[in-house]
């Protein structure tokens, strides 16, 4: 390439200099910038893009279970259950009911794991359609392999027959695909609000009420969702709801999920596992299973103290950003990465397997190439650049917005291009 040619107007160079000016003026006016310095890490030369696989820990974090470990684990011992810790699940669920889901209190419990969670929830809102003619269950084919999987183990228990929707991989479901498989055979239609591969928002509301107008129930999964999109689910009138806190809720590896349950359907519902936690009167250790009133009958074993303690950090951050300027800030990275897409990665051949429209789109992009492998993502690991691949041929970019820099972003993909060649 001659000099001369570098000087005209559209060349890589100074497309890649006026991308750094824009990644810096995008930093310094983000007003959430300065929530990056609260997490550990992020004063490192490390570029991460897969918060929403697991998101960063707090600085807090690390005081805080420690904290936990001194005082309360070693100096309470076993009185901290009765003093604190057995309240935990329900007042953090409240917490993340008001400051992520939209939810009164009462509706919200911290339990388990996303997939024990969510097979509570379905075999309950199954036992609540409780009609034989209702023998069907609805989810789509690009749902997480979790979800699906167990939908498929409790078709199996429970003789039901599997519906399953076909949506776009590069969108998600719509409405009008719900419309069409959701009908008088429909017990439950589960879906994910934020899709995991191509991280399409489903509208939630819209398909909520048509769920609704079929005679059915839903239980939406939220894993991606919590933390990066505002969520209405009182306002929605969801069904049930559950989903991941070691995401962008940062409650670190394993962390417990949570459940949702509307409160109308709290006094009469009953979930499958039936442990002491969620027994009325759990001490008292009696004879008979009675479910303890409201959402704490949704617990069944022993509550996960340590993840409840690494979310609540991120909760308060939350609550004092408020979802409404997170989402923003959402929008304006992966906006930014959409455009660093188009300048750098479209012309190798790249594909964006993401929605284009800021409305349908949750807080990652993906990006497929036909090179892309295990072994590409493992090259920008190598090279301190961290997102994560996802089979058959794509590479996803999470953008957590109150620990991600646009400058993190702009290094990222600047990775992914180098990996291409150009
Ligand atoms: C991350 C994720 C899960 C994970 O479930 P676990 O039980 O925590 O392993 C489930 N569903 C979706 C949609 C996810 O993105």
């Amino acid at each position: 390439m001659s000099t001369h040619r570098e000087e005209t107007e559209n060349t890589p160079a100074r497309a890649d200099g006026e991308f750094r000016v824009r990644a810096t003026e995008l930093d310094s006016q983000d007003p959430l910038a300065h929530y990056r310095q609260h997490f550990i890490g992020t004063d490192t030369p490390l570029s991460y893009l897969d918060g929403n696989s697991l998101g960063r820990p707090l600085k807090r974090t690390a005081e805080d279970v420690a904290a936990f470990i001194t005082d309360q684990w070693g100096g309470r011992l076993i009185r901290g259950w009765d003093e604190q810790w057995l309240e935990m699940p329900q007042a953090i669920g409240d917490q993340l009911g008001r400051a992520v889901l939209g939810a009164a209190p009462g509706q919200t419990v911290i339990a388990d794991s996303t997939t024990v969670v969510l097979y509570k929830l379905i075999r309950a809102a199954l036992a609540a359609v409780n009609d034989a003619h209702r023998d069907e269950v609805v989810l789509d084919i690009e749902n997480f392999p979790t979800d699906r999987y167990l939908v498929e183990g409790i078709a199996r228990e429970e003789g039901l027959t599997l519906r399953w929707i076909q949506p776009d991989p590069a969108g998600g479901v719509t409405v009008e695909q719900v419309r069409q498989a959701a009908g008088p055979r429909t017990a439950v239609v589960l879906l994910s609000q934020v899709a995991y591969r191509s991280a399409h928002l489903a509208d939630l509301p819209a398909i909520t009420a048509a769920v609704h107008d079929a005679g059915a129930l839903v239980v939406w999964d939220l894993c991606h969702s919590a933390g990066s999109v505002e969520i209405g689910l009182d306002d929605a009138g969801v069904d049930f709801a559950a989903g991941c806190t070691y995401k962008y809720l940062n409650g670190g590896p394993g962390s417990p999920a949570f459940a949702y349950v509307n409160s109308r359907h709290l006094g009469s519902l009953r979930q499958p596992i039936w442990g002491w936690m969620g027994r009325k009167d759990a001490f008292e250790m009696a004879a008979g299973y009675e479910p303890a009133a409201g959402i704490r009958g949704f617990l069944s074993g022993t509550p996960a103290i340590f993840g409840m303690i690494a979310m609540q950090g991120t909760l308060d951050l939350i609550e004092e950003a408020t979802m409404a300027a997170i989402r923003e800030k959402s929008l304006r990275l992966t906006g930014f990465a959409v455009d660093v897409f188009d300048a750098w990665l479209a012309p190798l051949g790249a594909k964006l397997a993401t929605p284009r429209d800021p409305a349908l789109r949750g807080s990652h992009i993906t990006v497929d190439h036909p090179d892309f492998t295990k072994a590409t993502v493992a090259g920008l690991w190598d090279g301190d650049v961290i997102p994560d691949f996802r089979a058959p041929h794509g590479i996803r970019v999470g953008l957590s917005p109150l620990s991600t820099s646009f400058g993190e972003v702009l290094q990222g993909m600047a990775a992914i291009r180098a990996r291409l060649g150009g």
